[in-house]
């Protein structure tokens, strides 16, 4: 019998060959006794005022008469992890999926596993060729609208930081980790309390899962775009008959028996071609802010205190919350060791996102900040599709405001808590210009006023956080989907468009990477565990 066992500390220095003592100690039996021993998360406590640990939680054998004593004491549990039966789909059904974001390429593998054999659309190109693009733009070349952060294969977990965090307690987590590493990421995801994989490594993961899709029956369609929907009626509803697709100007269409709509929350023609056709959708609170850069040395130290610098510790990270004014400002996506970049699918609208390599090196830590937006401040609230043209006025006032030309608008820290523009910015990540300029311009004060209030709260909290060199660039505007597409809660099918089943981040169901891929795999298990799929009214 195998007993998991929580909370054993690493004090820095120690490495993971102490376990066994350690966990004798905590356990009050012999190391000798523990026969076998693994860690099953690690995960670093860096809380105010003690040096920073490393806790463990193991996976142990030892003798049945220990066993027995640990679990009577409540030291230990049995250690059992739950694994989800893949329903197989028997018939000749062909579904398509949209788009190889994390939601639709976890879509199809789940399909592939059920022994389905799914046709995959995606607007932009393979990832090789989607990685020359992008490198070209970011360094200074023209945008490609259909190749980009967000568009081509991977979708924008391709390039993302690629943090696998989440609190869910669901089987299907450890089995996307496993597959990620069964395709090329680094071990250590499996047992991370904060497994991050990096943006130097995605793009080869990505391209690996497709070729064992491939190898298992899946189709992949690179840089066919999905245009419209054939809609049949009858009496007993609506649902769809045929998708038409983009290809090189080429339009031609396929008979589909479902199609799950994975298109990510910027494919905002798709949102627009939904509405046409009635589908069902509502608008969500989603999130905006800025993105904050300092020195990387500076978090660690604010982090790690005397520690800073401890062989053992990687690039700080933080979670921070302002509580200060009535929005709170809360930290997203902080990327230690980062990059700033051009998150936007649309040349004229500008918004930033971050992201690090695997190894963490640049010498800058980078982190959103933002407000909640509740629906009923987009403006008309009866137009689903409101909080996107809120987004795009923010976006397009940046975009104008820095110059037009992918320049970011930024500020020192410093300057934009006293109001002032800066005279001059210190050396960034971020892969394109800078260009100093007054946030009023991009944003109403009803955001400004809570950003700054917040800011200015942990500037004065942590003597790190208001560090000179710290810098502000805005807009960070896509870290969640202003709409939701909506659906049946178990079947997963659009609640008002039969054989529609939409997914991931774009459909409102998930806000990363793990959800997004674990809201793929349950459409796909839900669409074989059902044998028909009926129109809906
Ligand atoms: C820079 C950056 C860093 C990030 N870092 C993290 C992180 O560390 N951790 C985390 O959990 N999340 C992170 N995210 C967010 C994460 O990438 C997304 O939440 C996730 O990718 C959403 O998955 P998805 O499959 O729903 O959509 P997407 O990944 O957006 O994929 C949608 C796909 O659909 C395709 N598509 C769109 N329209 C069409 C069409 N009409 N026809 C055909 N194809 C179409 C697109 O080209 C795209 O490939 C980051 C995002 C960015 C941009």
């Amino acid at each position: 019998m195998k007993l998991l066992v929580h909370d054993i500390i690493l004090p820095l220095g120690r490495t993971e060959e102490d376990l066994a003592r350690f966990a004798g100690r905590r356990l009050k039996i012999p190391p000798s006794q523990i026969f076998t021993i693994e860690v099953q998360r690690r995960s670093l406590d860096c809380r105010k005022g003690r040096p920073p640990r490393w806790v463990h939680a193991i996976i142990i054998e030892v003798p049945s008469h220990l066993a027995e004593k640990l679990l009577k004491q409540n030291r230990a549990r049995v250690w059992k992890p739950e694994v989800v039966e893949v329903p197989q789909d028997r018939s000749d059904r062909r579904p398509v999926v949209v788009g190889t974001g994390p939601a639709g390429l976890f879509c199809a593998w789940r399909l592939v596993q059920g022994g389905a054999k799914p046709r995959i659309l995606e607007r932009g190109p393979e990832v090789v060729e989607r990685s020359k693009r992008w490198h070209r733009f970011i360094e200074g070349g023209e945008f490609d609208p259909e190749c980009h952060l967000l568009f081509g294969e991977g979708g924008a977990g391709t390039y993302s930081d690629g943090k696998l965090y989440t609190r869910v307690q669901d089987p299907r987590v450890p089995e996307v980790l496993q597959v990620l590493v069964d395709h090329g990421a680094p071990e250590e995801i499996l047992v991370d309390g904060r497994p991050h994989v990096g943006s130097n490594l995605l793009p080869s993961i990505v391209k690996r899962m497709r070729v064992a899709l491939e190898e298992q029956g899946a189709r992949f369609y690179f840089e066919h775009r999905l245009v419209d929907l054939k809609i049949d009626e009858d009496a007993d509803g609506r649902s769809i008959s045929k998708i038409v697709i983009e290809k090189d100007s080429e339009r031609f269409d396929w008979d589909v028996d479902a199609l799950f709509l994975a298109t990510g929350h910027s494919a905002r023609d798709v949102y627009q071609m939904l509405a046409k056709h009635r589908v069902p959708m509502s608008q969500k609170p989603f999130q905006i802010g800025v993105r904050v850069e300092h020195p990387q040395q500076a978090i660690d130290q604010m982090q790690y205190g005397d520690s800073a610098g401890h062989p053992q510790l990687p690039p700080a990270d933080y979670s921070l919350v302002s509580k200060r004014s009535k929005d709170d400002l809360f930290s997203f996506c902080m990327c230690p060791g980062g990059e700033i970049l051009p998150s936007t699918e649309q040349a004229g609208y500008m918004c930033v996102n971050g992201a690090s390599r695997y190894q963490r090196k640049s010498p800058w830590a980078n982190s959103g900040f933002v407000i909640t937006l509740e629906p009923a401040t987009f403006g008309d609230d009866t137009d689903p599709l409101a909080g996107i043209l809120f987004q795009q006025k923010i976006e397009k006032a940046a975009f104008d405001a820095a110059g037009g030309d992918f320049s970011v608008p930024a500020l020192r820290l410093m300057d934009f808590l006293h109001g002032r523009i800066s005279k001059d910015l210190p050396d960034s990540s971020y892969p394109r210009k800078l260009t100093p300029t007054d946030l009023a311009e991009i944003f109403p004060p009803w955001i400004l006023d809570p950003i700054r209030t917040g800011l200015a709260d942990l500037a004065g909290r942590f003597r790190e956080f208001a560090h000179p060199d710290a810098i502000i660039t805005a807009p960070e505007s896509r870290s969640s989907s202003p709409v939701r597409i909506d659906r049946h809660p178990e079947t997963f099918e659009s609640s008002g468009l039969g054989r529609l089943f939409p997914l991931g981040e774009g459909a409102g169901f998930a806000g990363g990477i793990l959800s997004a891929a674990l809201d793929g795999m349950r459409a796909a298990e839900n669409w074989m565990s059902n044998t028909s799929s009926i129109g809906q009214s």
